[in-house]
């Protein structure tokens, strides 16, 4: 038994560093793949200016190698140079520079006619530059001013294209394809989410602050996602906010995350339950700054990757306490969250160490997010599916609780609960009868107990085709059975029917007859009853009851 467990744990570890190892290489796959960002705009349909380029070093101009391309120069701002003399001219066409720089000047011979800089019109990312032709149209020279954010990063030219925007755009459009799909997918995902929150809600179900923090950590993802792809601003549109926007969302990512393990592992760590704070405040904090204009907020990103760690760290410790709590809960969701963190993590260290290109970083992400989503459709799944048996034993457990199974009339519980009800919502007019069938233990001792269960099955459907239409209807003791009425009926002359109904039906060789004994009350509408009231009636029923069958007590 216990070598059985043992091999299942080392089963579940095993399988878990193989997720771990898939993820790495899969990091290391797409750091291979996208390491190589000088591809710029390089579809056989657009027109590219890539060749002919001149750089401004020290001594003079030097050619520049066909673009995409790193050249081998060490200062801060490049000067690349074209001449325009032979390019056809088209009118409508733009040219359209991707940059990650600081800045971008563009003159035409001595005329500047495009300017973009970090804290100035725009706040530059990976994004693009369209300049139209008309700008530079009759000029002869071309002029390109590029100025890097810092002295360690290489030069990086990616390909520079000459098209109609229409072209571009659409080529742009179809390069972010899969980020626009996967965007799509949280935004549809996320608005599901929110259906099943409301039902849940609506049904008064457990764990809709579960389902929202997902569903925000969904939402948050997707559209940083979008965001970080700078796909938004392929046709024009605010670089600077689109820049910045990105980093917050970045910033709010890990807040609604913490909070899901919050509520899921209910953490004993001080650090963990209070690190949610810490990142919603490192978020606020620098956004504050950046819009200020103390600190440009690309610069402090590394805060939130400290959180990240510090999560990690604190997360493992306590999951190895909690273990137990946490396969209870959501399985498929914790692993995938984990997977998540491990890609954020791998990330992280391939950021830093220049494996993978900044603008390349949510790639990782981008995939173990849709493997998140694939583990919260199963776990919705599994717990909505849960939810359905439990309501089918519900059903089931109910019906066993308050059903007599003899006679199938409800039972003393449902009658007890009955009369709770009529003292929480008192009727304007209610009457009870109780009913008690006579020398019930002459019929089993004479004619044996099966004889006697016909007698009570017999008594039952009686009551049932008499009053089961207006009245509720139960099996209170052996042979004792009970209507509640709340609805003005002939009740003297519905008893003679019933009288007539067991003597018609009975086959059996003895004669069977009931007692049976009622009384009815009406109370003040508004006013409020104790279950006092209730017995008052039923006694009175009781009493009544006593009468009938002192009345038939005669000898037989
Ligand atoms: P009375 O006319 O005063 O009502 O006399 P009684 O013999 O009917 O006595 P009483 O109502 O006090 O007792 C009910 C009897 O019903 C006791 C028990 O032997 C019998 N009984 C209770 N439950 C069942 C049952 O499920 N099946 C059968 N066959 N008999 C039952
Ligand atoms: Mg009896």
């Amino acid at each position: 038994m216990r070598d059985r467990t043992i091999s299942r744990l080392s089963r579940k570890r095993a399988a878990f560093l193989c997720i771990l190892a898939a993820t790495l290489l899969l990091t290391f796959a797409a750091s291979l793949r996208y390491s190589t960002p000088l591809d710029g705009i390089p579809h056989p349909k657009i027109r590219q200016l890539d060749s002919g380029w001149l750089y401004e070093d020290g001594s003079g101009l030097s050619p520049l190698p066909q673009l995409p391309c790193r050249p081998d120069f060490a200062g801060e701002t490049i000067c690349l140079v074209h001449e325009l003399s032979g390019i056809a001219q088209r009118p409508d066409d733009v040219l359209a520079i991707q940059t990650r720089y600081q800045a971008i000047r563009v003159w035409a011979d001595q005329a500047l006619i495009y300017e973009a800089a970090q804290g100035k019109e725009h706040a530059l990312s990976s994004m693009w530059h369209f300049i139209p032709s008309q700008a530079y149209s009759g000029a002869s020279t071309l002029r390109i001013e590029l100025t890097k954010y810092d002295q360690t990063s290489d030069w990086e030219l990616a390909s520079i294209a000459l098209d109609h925007p229409a072209a571009i755009a659409m080529y742009l459009l179809q390069e972010h394809l899969l980020t626009i799909l996967v965007w799509l997918c949280c935004m549809l995902f996320s608005l599901l989410m929110v259906f099943i929150t409301l039902f849940m809600a609506i049904r008064k179900i457990e764990g809709t602050q579960l389902v929202l923090a997902l569903t925000a950590f969904i939402f948050l993802s997707g559209t940083w996602i979008l965001l970080d792809s700078k796909v938004t601003t392929v046709f024009g549109g605010n670089y600077a906010l689109t820049y910045f926007f990105s980093y917050c969302v970045f910033y709010l990512l890990p807040v609604p995350l913490l909070f899901y393990f919050q509520l899921m592992l209910k953490p004993q760590s001080m650090l963990l339950r209070h690190l949610i704070w810490i990142a919603a405040g490192n978020a606020g904090f620098w956004m504050l700054l950046h819009l200020l204009g103390i600190v440009s907020i690309r610069n402090t990103a590394v805060s939130v990757h400290l959180i990240i760690v510090v999560f990690l760290v604190l997360f493992i410790g306590e999951s190895r306490r909690q273990r137990k709590q946490r396969k209870q809960r959501l399985m498929c969701t914790f692993w995938g969250i984990v997977l998540i963190f491990t890609a954020a993590l791998a990330s992280i260290v391939l950021y830093y160490t220049g494996l993978l290109p900044p603008t390349n970083s949510a790639v990782l992400y981008v995939w173990s997010l849709l493997a998140l989503i694939l583990c919260m459709t199963m776990d919705t799944i599994m717990v909505f599916g849960r939810m359905w048996k439990e309501k089918q034993y519900i059903g089931i457990y109910r019906q066993l609780a308050t059903e007599d199974r003899m006679t199938k009339l409800a039972n003393r519980n449902a009658y007890e609960l009955r009369l709770q009800e009529l003292v929480a919502h008192p009727p304007h007019e209610a009457a009870i009868i109780l009913f008690d069938i006579d020398r019930m233990k002459y019929i089993n001792d004479t004619y044996g107990h099966q004889m006697g269960d016909q007698a009570i099955a017999l008594t039952a459907r009686c009551i049932h085709e008499v009053f089961g239409a207006s009245g509720e209807c139960y099996r209170i003791g052996g042979d004792e059975f009970c209507v509640i009425l709340t609805e003005p009926c002939d009740i003297p002359q519905r008893l003679q029917h019933f009288d007539e109904l067991v003597r018609s039906r009975n086959s059996h060789e003895f004669t069977m007859t009931v007692s049976c004994g009622w009384e009815t009350r009406t109370f003040e509408a508004g006013k409020t009853i104790a279950i006092k009231d209730i017995l008052e009636l039923k006694d009175a029923a009781d009493r009544n009851l006593y009468l009938s069958k002192q009345r038939h007590r005669s000898p037989v």
